[in-house]
């Protein structure tokens, strides 16, 4: 893999740019691995990486369906943050921002963080005391987070309508927490993994899982078997169709979740900025586009209401806190599929199947778990029980109640 440096960049320059060798190595399957993992979004490929990079185990494999960070790491609206009320959740994210923080150095590729602040608004003083506890249970989990005063959000946001009908009357903010480029973040870790030969397979659907006596031996794929007695799901929106087929009943629920970009106009809000109550969180890409993003979509609840009003909810929250927006243009809307457990923090770990691992129920927040998830999840397939960051996170606590519940913390899509 060749190394990027302004050095490099100048000398290809003088070539106008037509010799630069592949980033990522195409790799057709082999017969069998050490490990597989199902999945191309970042959290697959950042688990082959630190597979290879820190636990040297390099016969490793990604099947991807489609093509490498395509899923839901290709749609979301890069917010990373780690500000989360439980211990357990705080360790976890706030291990995930600070490797965020080095990713674009440790990964040779320009992620581009931008810890532009992501601020969280209240609009009544109930609201208030509510995020106080939050603000101070994040501060003695070591993490920073800030009480605002409206001045001091005014001074912040100047768009923002402060006296509407929803008055804003305080918030808080994380100022670590920002965004940064998710298609990058995906070809940092395929590019870095790749290079430590790891095999990137794309056009690859796993159609079945190979179990015999409670253990897995393989997978069954579009391009034929393939043995191996490690395999991980890192599926996202697909891991209950996955666990199917392993005869596993996860507790999710599965729902589209939905954003939209406007028109690039000049910049205006450095600051990512979330209302739970109005239901809408928004921040200006480094294009110039304003990204807005809702709710997820319980379907079926809206149908009985005559239609699929989420989108247009989420554009009159928009206009409702920001008044200058409501002429622009929206030129971009899709959706992913999310998969919410009902305690909204992930399921990582082993399952009762012997070398079936799983990193799923992400629901609407799992960008900003990418690098830690890749980290955990490398180090328990490695060796065969769960990283400390993540025990609490099991398949089990469904079981002996012990959930760890951040429905708040999910912000508006939950
Ligand atoms: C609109 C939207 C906005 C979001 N905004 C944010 C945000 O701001 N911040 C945040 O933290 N999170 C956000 N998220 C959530 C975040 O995007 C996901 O949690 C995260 O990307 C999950 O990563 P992943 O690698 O697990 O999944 P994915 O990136 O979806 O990768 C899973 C891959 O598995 C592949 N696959 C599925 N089935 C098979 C099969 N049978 N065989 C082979 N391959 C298969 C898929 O093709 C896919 O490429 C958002 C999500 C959406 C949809």
């Amino acid at each position: 893999m060749s190394r990027y440096s302004f050095a490099r960049l100048a000398i290809h320059a003088l070539t106008k740019h037509k010799h630069w060798g592949e980033a990522i190595r195409r790799a057709a399957p082999k017969a069998g691995y050490d490990v597989l993992i199902i999945g191309g979004g970042g959290h697959g490929l950042a688990t082959a990486y630190y597979l290879a990079k820190k636990h040297g185990i390099h016969n490793v494999a990604v099947l991807e369906k489609g093509w490498l960070g395509g899923g839901n790491t290709s749609r979301n609206t890069q917010v990373s943050r780690s500000n989360y009320f439980w211990p357990e959740s705080a360790a976890f994210f706030e291990h995930s921002l600070k490797l965020y923080e080095t990713m674009s150095r440790d990964l040779n590729f320009n992620v581009m963080l931008s810890q532009r602040g992501i601020l969280t608004l209240a609009h009544s003083h109930h609201e208030i005391e509510t995020l106080r506890r939050w603000a101070n249970a994040i501060q003695v989990n070591g993490i920073d987070s800030e009480l605002m005063t409206p001045a001091d959000i005014s001074r912040l946001v100047p768009l923002l309508r402060m006296d509407g009908r929803y008055p804003v009357c305080g918030g808080f903010i994380q100022r670590r927490g920002g965004t940064t480029r998710h298609d990058a973040v995906a070809w940092a870790y395929a590019r870095a993994a790749s290079a430590l030969d790891v095999d990137l397979v794309q056009q690859c659907e796993v159609t079945g899982l190979r179990i015999t006596g409670g253990r897995i031996h393989g997978v069954e794929t579009s391009r034929g078997p393939i043995a191996a007695h490690r395999v991980m799901l890192a599926v996202a929106g697909h891991t209950s169709v996955l666990g199917r087929l392993a005869g596993l009943q996860l507790p999710i629920n599965s729902m589209a979740l939905q954003a939209m970009v406007s028109e690039p106009i000049k910049p205006c809000l450095d600051t990512v900025v979330l209302s739970p109550v109005v239901h809408m969180y928004v921040s200006q890409s480094d294009r110039g586009e304003i990204v807005l993003g809702g709710g997820a979509d319980p379907y079926t609840s809206y149908a009985q209401r005559g239609g699929v009003p989420v989108l247009q909810d989420t554009v009159s929250a928009l206009t409702e806190m920001f008044p200058a927006f409501s002429r622009l243009r929206i030129m971009r809307q899709w959706a992913g599929i999310v998969d919410i457990t009902p305690d909204t923090t992930p399921i990582m770990g082993k399952t009762p199947i012997d070398g079936l691992y799983i990193s799923g129920g992400w629901g609407t927040g799992g960008y900003k778990a990418i690098p830690a998830g890749g980290d955990t999840m490398a180090y328990t397939v490695t060796h065969d029980d769960p990283h400390p960051l993540i025990k609490r996170f099991g398949l089990d606590r469904f079981a002996t109640g012990a959930l760890i519940d951040e429905g708040a913390a999910s912000g508006v899509a939950h």
